[in-house]
């Protein structure tokens, strides 16, 4: 039975509510009158539920489509104004005990370059992070116990905060490692992490367990139960997705928004992330042979309608998309982006050599963070480093209260802008700088509060002056 507050993955990602949902919105696709009167609900900013945002996602009356996408741009631009969030990932292992179909890390490939960082290895990438200008990394490793077991990733992310070179340090760790235990979660809440992230691939039980034939990651229940433990472990925010094109991307987007459904029933806050990964080739991984492809249409859609359904939680892009779709999708709803990414184990402090291939995927973004920078502030978007959230104890239900407060244009915009300004003057080219502090001198004026206005104009001239790290 469907139970959005139960702790039992087939309770709160009920198969027969997914097909339902999925029956209601075919039948009701060209109820106009109805889906009118869901555009007029989401504009409260309430959000809607899976079965809503489901037939919001299968309308096909063009006239519509347009006014969700000028929505999910309204909505965007009220919660996350034009800021977005940068962050790098960082893979520290690439072994693997796992059997997933989709990628070139399980434990059958045989011809992938296996590596491990060392802490000085990792020294040495998160110096070379730094010096592009990164304060937010995202940890990446395999599910190995016996090579990269949770004492490896705590060692890993204490190692990762003591660096401070030059102007520089990481300033928030988010880590993406499998499926584990309340201990461990309680570990690394206590080792400082940001977002715990773990994506569910697809939700769809039966094509869950062919994808992954072998290895720990097999048990369905136990990866899809996974944030109720990291939350009973203390970590506040999770960060969901499901990789498109593994299966059909209506069961999934439907199974991804009862995911966040059930977080809030059951804790009290929704997932702080929902990161939309498309399959890309890699390796011994052929994303073609995969043959629920999402278009760039309907992932267009697809990010417009999540933007709409849950309009507090950030919205994450990887390199895995081009430039242009990135483009697209920003307007529509993404509020963080990775720049300047390498998906090899290592490979920011040297290049690997081109006989060695650890990449989990192949990057279709190769642009240095410094380009993405720049085209974001051509884009008029402000490109932020901030962590003062994360950093002030602004998580789980607590930022999430920020965001619904409108308090963000007071706080975040602020913030934004005195990161991108050490960013500017640490890190930025010429050119980025010179568009850089042209729209820190538009966006000030965008801070409500006269005080806090003051204070921000202050700590820029104090950065100038070689100060750092203000937040509100
Ligand atoms: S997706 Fe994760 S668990 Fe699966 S093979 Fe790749 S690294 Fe291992």
């Amino acid at each position: 039975m469907y139970d959005p507050a139960s702790g039992r993955a087939e309770e709160f990602i009920n198969h027969q509510e997914i097909q339902d949902s999925i029956q209601y919105a075919k039948e009701n696709k060209h109820n106009r009158k109805l889906i009118e009167s869901l555009l007029v609900k989401a504009r409260d900013l309430k959000g809607l539920n899976h079965r809503e945002a489901l037939l919001l996602l299968e309308c096909e009356e063009q006239d519509l489509v347009e006014r969700m996408f000028h929505l999910a741009q309204e909505i965007k631009q009220r919660f996350y104004g034009n800021r977005i969030v940068m962050f790098a990932p960082l893979y520290l292992s690439n072994y693997c005990v796992n059997g997933c179909t989709y990628c070139p890390y399980h434990a059958r490939n045989r011809h992938i370059a296996r590596k491990k960082l060392t802490q000085e290895e990792i020294r040495r990438e998160v110096i070379a992070l730094q010096d592009m200008g990164h304060k937010r990394l995202a940890l990446e490793t395999g599910e190995d116990p016996v090579n990269a077991p949770l004492e490896y990733v705590l060692e890993s992310i204490e190692t990762i905060y003591g660096i401070h070179h030059k102007n520089g340090s990481i300033r928030r760790v988010n880590v993406n490692i499998a499926a584990t235990t309340v201990e461990n979660y309680r570990k690394l809440k206590d080792a400082g992490i940001g977002t715990y992230i773990l994506f569910q691939e697809t939700y769809h039980k039966e094509h869950y367990e062919e994808l992954h034939p072998a290895g720990p990651k097999h048990d369905y229940a136990y990866h899809t139960e996974a944030m109720d433990r990291a939350m009973t472990g203390g970590i506040d925010d999770v960060g969901i997705g499901v990789l498109f094109g593994l299966n059909h991307y209506r069961y999934d987007f439907t199974g991804l928004l009862m995911h966040a459904e059930h977080l809030e029933a059951a804790f009290g806050v929704g997932p702080h992330t929902i990161s939309l990964p498309r399959i890309r080739n890699a390796d011994d991984i052929d994303a073609s042979a995969f043959t629920d492809a999402v278009s760039d249409e309907l992932f267009a859609r697809i990010t417009a309608v999540i933007r709409i359904a849950v309009p507090y939680t950030g919205m994450i892009i990887s390199t895995r998309e081009s430039r242009k779709t990135r483009e697209k999708v920003l307007k529509l709803g993404v509020s963080q982006l990775s720049g300047g990414s390498r998906t090899t184990v290592g490979g920011y402090a040297e290049e690997e050599p081109a006989e060695e291939n650890s990449a989990q995927f192949d990057v279709s973004d190769t642009r240095t963070l410094d380009e993405v920078v720049n085209w974001l502030l051509e884009l008029e978007m402000i490109p932020s480093f901030c962590t003062a959230c994360y950093r002030e104890g602004r998580t789980g239900d607590r930022f999430m209260k920020l965001v619904k407060s409108g308090q963000i244009a007071n706080c975040c915009q602020p913030n934004a802008l005195m990161t991108l300004k050490e960013y500017l003057m640490d890190y930025a080219s010429e050119d980025t700088r010179r568009k850089g502090e042209l729209l820190i001198e538009k966006e000030l004026k965008k801070v409500s509060s006269d005080r806090i206005r003051e204070i921000a104009e202050r700590n820029l001239k104090e950065i100038e002056h070689g100060k750092r790290d203000f937040r509100f």
